[in-house]
């Protein structure tokens, strides 16, 4: 149902955009070719979400865009979740339906929502170029939003030689060339994917930006100061984590570091509600899970690195 809502107020907010006043039922309903019974009511709830504004107008009710649905729904935002949405009601959402089956046996659910084999996790995520298309973009989507913040919590500005482990399409190196001028980037990343990188989200070379196709549990890792792994452990079993970042540290030199960037939870598990969401969807979605400060903590110390910190994002 929310999908239904989050999509159908994308629209209406590109109808507001065009027309800049306050809309009635009635104009939308007509400009959406939707009923007028069924848009009312979901315009009722989408104002009761704080999504839209109500106004009184000679005894008529009109609505506009909150200032937070113009800013995250409205396609054309710099910031918008419109692709993070689309992406869960076509696919998240799928898994979720079998959720009951997912706890029962303790995995994904890629074979009863897609009909494909989950084994290779992302040939399964990536089982058509559309499909991967869509998730690069709803990767992207986040950093618009809290990539700067993810990396200026540490200070970076000494590390010139940046890798970013499953850079995806590149919108944390972006945020990393910009942090940091003298930095230069190198995207890794399965082959197809770093193709589709360079071809659909860089309109420009930039110079300071790499690319370097390969597989990070079986290829040579490129040197580097910094290794930035993203949203990349949540994807794994603790065996396969110990397993990459054992990789890094073999190709980190004296002086370099591993970055991780990744939702935490309470040491206690008891919260944040979000993150113990995003583990559920860990669970219907790939082979790992959300973890605690701690619990990376030992990740890291149990592929040799030390002197590990963490710090919370501002606008996490
Ligand atoms: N770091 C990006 C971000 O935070 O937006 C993307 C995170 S996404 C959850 C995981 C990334 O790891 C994807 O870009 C995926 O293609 C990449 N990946 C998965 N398995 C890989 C492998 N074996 N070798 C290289 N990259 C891989």
């Amino acid at each position: 149902m929310s999908s239904f809502l989050n999509i159908y107020s994308s629209k209406m907010t590109q109808i507001y955009s065009c027309s800049k006043r306050p809309l009635s039922a009635e104009e939308i309903s007509q400009a959406v070719g939707a009923s007028l019974d069924g848009t009312q009511r979901l315009l009722a709830a989408c104002s009761g979400l704080q999504l839209l504004n109500t106004h009184q107008d000679d005894g008529r009710v009109l609505y506009s865009n909150t200032e937070q649905a113009s800013i995250y729904l409205t396609r054309s935002s710099p910031v918008s979740l419109y692709q993070s949405i689309q992406y869960s009601s076509r696919t998240i959402y799928l898994c979720w339906h079998h959720l009951t089956d997912a706890v029962r046996e303790g995995r994904n659910q890629y074979e009863k929502a897609f009909g494909v084999n989950s084994k290779d996790l992302f040939q399964a995520l990536y089982r058509s170029d559309e499909e991967m298309v869509k998730f690069m973009q709803l990767m992207n989507s986040i950093w618009n939003i809290c990539g700067k913040d993810a990396v200026t919590a540490f200070d970076l500005s000494p590390f010139k030689v940046i890798c970013d482990l499953g850079g995806c399409s590149g919108a944390l190196a972006k945020q990393c060339t910009s942090a940091y001028p003298e930095c230069t980037v190198t995207i890794f990343d399965l082959p197809k994917v770093v193709r589709t990188s360079r071809e659909h989200f860089f309109s420009e070379g930039d110079q300071r930006i790499g690319f370097n196709e390969g597989d990070f549990f079986k290829d040579p890792l490129p040197q580097a100061d910094l290794y930035i792994l993203a949203r990349i452990l949540h994807d794994w079993t603790d065996e396969r984590c110990v397993e990459l970042l054992s990789r890094v540290y073999k190709a980190c030199k004296p002086g370099s570091a591993v970055l991780l960037v990744e939702a935490l939870l309470f040491e206690d598990g008891s919260g944040p509600l979000t993150v113990q969401l995003y583990s559920l969807n860990m669970l219907v979605q790939t082979e790992g899970r959300e973890r605690t400060a701690a619990q990376y903590a030992a990740l890291l110390a149990a592929a040799g690195f030390s002197d590990i910190q963490h710090h919370p994002l501002k606008t996490a």
